[in-house]
């Protein structure tokens, strides 16, 4: 039995069959993330089909204290987009807002609304000719709304920064219900705050992200991708500097694995193989870019930068994909780290970042200190070494229960590593945000003026704590 019949009935009227809906079988599959992390209640689920809509939905909540809870593509790593056990929210679905609403070759630019999905957005980029620069794993579900609201990182921040850097325009609903529309590019705007860039990151504990105009890039005439083979994570970071040196702005993307990820990798696709003959420590997945006047030198760039590589002992081996499929085979062994130890069993996965100069020091420094904490667990980091972010997951001992493990010696092992990152001045959260998975160690961690600011901004615009709440923003 719903707890607010009046407003369930009221947003009903307003949104039609097709907007709202308290039915708890059609709400069922909203409530738990694509982890299986967090199950939620919510009273309804709410699909408004434009931004007018979304206002008039924001200020009917508002009167009633309904909370909110904004969910794009749920392919969140946080538990974002997941509402709380109360039943006292709503889950906002973006999805039927899906329209990209103009495409401006000349100034390469696309305004679309905030449930477009990114291989959407990426399609018709490609059928203008053009591209956008950025791309993760979860492309296929993950939306704009969501990838601004988590400022989404990936495998091209190298080059082109997070989803901040993409984006020129926004549109948002505030909690009042005032539509925020800075959807116009301006190259040059002094007047005050940068606001769209506080939405951007907020994770929907500021505003409803409705639209976006965002930039785009020449399409690429081609790519050639590098495996490589190397000693160890302080050749992973020299290796990077001599392939930035080299390629300048053909680098579009340096990624690094450790041996066990690439075994568990192999295990799990058996159809499979190692680029390389033989096992080497660490491994690196590098692609150069080329325009239609460049294509033709990069293939010559890689070769000439492999032979100094290895001249110099920076590198052990490495081979350059002879075709896009073999190109495709190689991004596919490093999107598949995660199923593959996944199946391995429990893991405790920790998104982090120190400064991009001292990572491959904190990886050499941080695995044997997990390691010697928790006996019979295994560190594994893994990700954009170029951006100094990566995946530390610690692996359960054999024997682990999962579901028990978790949260018994799980909990404590990232605390631990938590602890580590902030020892060397880094972040919990390099890209995936902090939703209610590590809203208390922030609490615990963070920057006792930075939490003030986020506390006082949050207040400030949001005072009935409506939007998203349990999320993002630590309580006092
Ligand atoms: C296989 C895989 C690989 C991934 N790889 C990466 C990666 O490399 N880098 C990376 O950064 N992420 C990665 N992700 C995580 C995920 O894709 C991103 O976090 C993405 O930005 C989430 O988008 P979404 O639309 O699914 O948002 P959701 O999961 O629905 O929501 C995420 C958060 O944003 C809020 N939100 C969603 N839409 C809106 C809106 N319109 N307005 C306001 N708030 C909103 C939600 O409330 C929630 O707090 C990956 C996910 C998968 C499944």
């Amino acid at each position: 039995m719903t707890q607010k019949p009046e407003f369930v009935e009221q947003a009903s009227q307003l949104l039609g069959p097709r907007g709202f809906t308290s039915d708890p079988e059609m709400v069922s599959p909203w409530l738990t993330d694509w982890r299986g992390r967090y199950t939620g209640t919510a009273m309804g689920l709410a699909s408004p089909a434009s931004t007018g809509d979304v206002a008039a939905l924001v200020k009917l909540c508002s009167e009633h204290d309904v909370a909110i809870v904004p969910q794009g593509g749920n392919s969140g790593m946080s538990g974002g987009a997941t509402p709380d056990d109360s039943g006292t929210a709503i889950v906002l679905s973006l999805r039927r807002m899906n329209t990209i609403r103009a495409l401006d070759k000349d100034e390469k630019t696309v305004t679309c609304d905030a449930g477009v999905i990114l291989q959407t957005l990426h399609d018709t980029a490609e059928a203008a000719r053009l591209r956008f620069p950025l791309t993760l794993g979860g492309k296929g579900s993950a939306t704009i709304g969501g990838l601004i609201s988590t400022n989404a990182g990936g495998t091209q921040v190298l080059r082109h920064g997070t989803m901040r850097a993409q984006v020129i325009g926004l549109e948002a609903v505030l909690p009042d219900g005032q539509v925020f529309n800075a959807l116009t590019p301006l190259k040059k705007d002094n007047r005050g705050f940068d606001l769209k860039q506080l939405l951007i990151g907020s994770e929907g504990t500021l505003g409803i992200v409705t639209a976006a105009t965002l930039r785009l890039l020449p399409e690429i005439a081609g790519r050639t991708v590098i495996w490589a083979g190397l000693p160890s994570i302080i050749h992973a970071r020299q290796f990077l500097l001599h392939c930035q040196r080299i390629a300048g702005d053909h680098l579009e993307g340096f990624e690094v694995l450790p041996a066990h990820c690439l075994a568990a990798v192999l295990d799990h696709l058996p159809d499979v193989r190692s680029p390389l003959n033989g096992a080497h420590p660490w491994n690196a997945l590098i692609e150069l870019v080329g325009n239609e006047d460049t294509v033709e030198t990069i293939t010559p760039l890689a070769e000439a930068m492999l032979e100094k590589a290895l001249d110099t002992e920076l590198i052990e081996d490495a081979t350059i994909a002879a075709n896009e499929s073999q190109a495709e085979a190689f991004w596919l062994l490093r999107d598949s780290i995660s199923p593959a130890e996944r199946a391995i069993g429990p893991a405790m996965q920790h998104d982090i970042s120190v400064a991009v100069d001292r990572m491959a020091q904190f990886v050499e420094a941080a695995v044997p200190a997990v390691e010697n904490r928790f006996p019979s667990s295994t560190a594994i980091a893994f990700g954009h070494l170029g951006d100094g972010n990566v995946h530390f997951h610690v692996l359960a001992p054999k024997n682990a229960t999962a579901g028990e493990w978790e949260v018994a010696e799980g909990k404590e092992i990232s605390g631990f590593v938590h602890d580590l990152v902030t020892e060397w001045g880094g972040s919990i959260s390099a890209e995936h945000g902090i939703g209610q998975m590590k809203v208390a160690e922030l609490g615990r961690l963070g920057d006792p003026a930075a939490l003030s600011m986020m506390r006082s901004v949050k207040q400030a615009l949001d005072p009935k704590g409506l939007f998203n709440p349990g999320k993002l923003v630590p309580p006092e």
